[in-house]
């Protein structure tokens, strides 16, 4: 059994029985516990590969250290496959490389009869052994092909949820088979915990955008992992703290963690061409200026470090790799305003995690979810989230600054208001005299769906409209439409001050409680060096390129409540700076033809295009579908001549 926090288990017995003829399996829960834990097990029939939950009681004896973060554990120092980034989309394909097969269902057809009838040409095939070009080039002529321009991300949804957008609930397709000594060694390296962009929304107490069906990995989906970890009934958009969980739970419940390296930050891909002639290679075994030989035969050397026990215990580690997929996202660094004074202001923060880490309704939380799961005589407390030296803030504090219009800025001020403090809100609105500003990504949302966003947006167009005005508006909310910071500092009193200038150019100061500014965020890609970088990146200043977070949540919410015939239908799958073409299918870095034999480096998830989890997954099954023709190749005939 697994827990995802770090709690070191010292001991534990089962006080009921397990069924006989059963093994268990895993037990699914995400906190740190001891004590008796009252719970539900998963348990696997003897006679049967299914799942099935069955009530229990276990006795764990637990020591726990929760300041540690858990120890990062040094990753090999060779695999066939290096994956970099532990999100959604690096954890679908280290399922997929574990040599888990997707099949089509055929006892259940495909609500899309063309799809249904190339499916079922060969039944027994697994859809990565056919030809993607023929299974996708209709879906390209699919509503869904307004949400992603991918061919191979739209077969991945539409197997997963299967006409989700019309008739949501519809069961997957897909048909998974394990085989395992197919499977590729890999390793998943990612700077934090497992769930990339979700650990860290680990403490956020917002839903989802997204429903939750769309947030499912295989075999184990997110309606299974809340029936493990709760008795009450899950809501249509979950909160971004139980999906961050999930992902977490999900790599133990489905037997994969083996792969997973949390706590890794990759500093340096280098091609092993280059690294062996500037005389190193990545088990350091050069001899006598001889190129190393095992070396030789890979494509990369990976190196980083692990920070294992806090940022002092670094310990670097160095691995070749035959293949490196990049699964690294667009939420890197966050975006500075720039030119203003100040802004590294120790009361300034750029990151949202800063500010809804803070909840002093926790405490009702924690209640609310030990009653529901176990006994009040039970000695269980659910982690609470740690309270974040910035916000220490009431009603009666000064307002809290917020620059953005977007989702991040958003659920910082609603998060804020939720808790009594009064919000200051900079935001961009087109006006007579800033025509060029463009509309907040809020204004997208529908207020049946995000009644939350909705709210706030008809607020920010009230000051944008001059409808509202501070000295009126009682609501602990004030816009300041167009404004710009100028300058952030400590008055000799320690007040914290910002001085701005508004739209008509005045210019005044005002006492803040904190300052967020939630911008957008870049891309980080400097860790490809020499011919990695060039592989993939279109140019070597494009490293850093930035990527606006602002922008791609505009889309990420439009795309999920516009009428998707109201979207170009396309059959590029043109990717958005800083990469080069990927070739769609495969998702390889594509290079003119004479530069073929460069060994591979894949580009997938949210680095290539795609924002919603559901599409993220395509570029694991490319790879999958790549590396068959490629390394499957040589497991063929390695079988044969050991048959012969
Ligand atoms: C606030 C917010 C709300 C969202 N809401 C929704 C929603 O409701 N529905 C939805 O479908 N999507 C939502 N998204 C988008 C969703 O998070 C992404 O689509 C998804 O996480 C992308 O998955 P990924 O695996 O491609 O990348 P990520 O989840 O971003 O994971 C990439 C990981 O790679 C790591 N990494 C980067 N560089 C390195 C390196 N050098 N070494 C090691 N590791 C590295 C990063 O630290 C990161 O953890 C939301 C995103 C945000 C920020």
């Amino acid at each position: 059994f697994f827990f995802s926090s770090c709690t070191r288990i010292s001991s534990f017995r089962l006080t009921s029985e397990c069924p006989s003829g059963n093994t268990i399996v895993n037990l699914i829960h995400s906190a740190e516990c001891s004590g008796t834990f009252h719970g539900r097990i998963a348990v696997r029939g003897l006679s049967s590969s299914s799942f099935f939950m069955t009530p229990i009681a276990l006795h764990i004896d637990a020591a726990h250290n929760t300041s540690q973060p858990r120890l990062g554990s040094l990753p090999p120092t060779e695999v066939q496959v290096a994956v970099i980034g532990n999100g959604p989309a690096g954890i679908f394909t280290s399922y997929l490389l574990h040599g888990n097969y997707p099949y089509y269902d055929t006892s259940n057809p495909h609500p899309d009869n063309i799809l249904h009838a190339k499916l079922s040409e060969r039944p027994n095939v697994s859809i990565v052994h056919q030809d993607l070009l023929h299974l996708t080039e209709h879906l390209v002529y699919t509503p869904q092909a307004a949400r992603s321009s991918n061919p191979v991300s739209l077969l991945v949804d539409t197997m997963f949820h299967p006409n989700t957008d019309a008739d949501p609930g519809q069961l997957s397709r897909f048909s998974w088979r394990s085989e395992p000594w197919k499977g590729y060694s890999h390793a998943v390296l990612g700077k934090g915990e497992i769930g990339g962009a979700w650990a860290e929304m680990k403490n956020s107490d917002e839903r989802t955008v997204s429903y939750a069906e769309n947030m499912d990995l295989p075999k184990f989906t997110y309606a299974d992992w809340w029936s493990a970890t709760h008795i009450t009934t899950p809501s249509d958009r979950p909160f971004r703290s139980d999906v961050a969980h999930y992902y977490q739970d999900y790599v133990h419940a489905v037997g994969i963690a083996d792969a997973f390296h949390p706590h890794t930050e990759v500093t340096h891909v280098i091609t092993m061409e280059e690294a062996l002639a500037a005389g190193w290679c990545a088990c350091g075994d050069v001899k006598d200026g001889k190129q190393c030989e095992m070396c030789a035969k890979f494509g990369y050397v990976v190196c980083g470090y692990v920070t294992q026990g806090g940022k002092a215990a670094r310990v670097p580690f160095s691995m070749r790799a035959k293949a490196v997929v990049l699964a690294t996202g667009i939420f890197e660094r966050p975006k500075w305003l720039g030119g203003v004074v100040g802004e590294d202001a120790d009361f300034v923060s750029h990151e949202l995690k800063d500010i809804v880490s803070y909840n002093p309704a926790c405490d009702d939380v924690t209640n609310s979810r030990q009653d529901s799961l176990v006994p009040s005589t039970a000695n269980w407390t659910y982690p609470t989230p740690p309270a974040s030296p910035r916000l220490s803030l009431s009603a009666a504090s000064d307002p809290y600054l917020i620059v953005g219009s977007g989702l991040s800025a958003a659920d910082a001020i609603i998060h804020l208001r939720a808790q009594g403090v009064p919000v200051l809100h900079i935001f961009h609105h087109p006006t007579s005299r800033n025509p060029h500003y463009s509309m907040s990504p809020l204004a997208a949302c529908s207020r049946s769906v995000y009644p939350e966003y909705a709210a706030l947006y008809r607020r920010m167009k009230r000051y944008a409209t001059g409808m509202s005005r501070a000295k009126e508006d009682d609501s602990g909310y004030e816009g300041l439409v167009n404004a710009r910071m100028v300058e952030l500092k400590r008055a000799k009193d320690g007040r914290k001050m910002v001085t701005m200038q508004d739209e008509e150019g005045r210019v005044f100061s005002q006492a803040v409680g904190g300052v967020g500014i939630l911008i957008g965020r870049k891309i980080d890609m400097g860790f490809l060096k020499g011919q990695a970088q060039e592989q993939i990146l279109a140019s070597r200043e494009e490293t850093n390129e930035e990527e606006n977070n602002d922008v791609r949540m505009a889309e990420l919410v439009h795309n999920s409540t516009i009428s998707p015939s109201s979207r170009r239908l396309s059959l590029d799958f043109t990717i958005s700076s800083p990469l080069r073409k990927v070739d769609p299918y495969s998702f390889r870095a594509v290079r003119p033809v004479k530069q073929r034999k460069e060994p591979r480096l894949y580009a997938i998830g949210a680095l290539t295009g795609d924002t919603f989890v559901r599409f993220v997954l395509g570029g694991g099954l490319g790879v999958l579908w790549d590396l068959e023709r490629w390394l499957g190749k040589s497991r063929k005939s390695r079988t044969r001549v050991v048959a012969e």
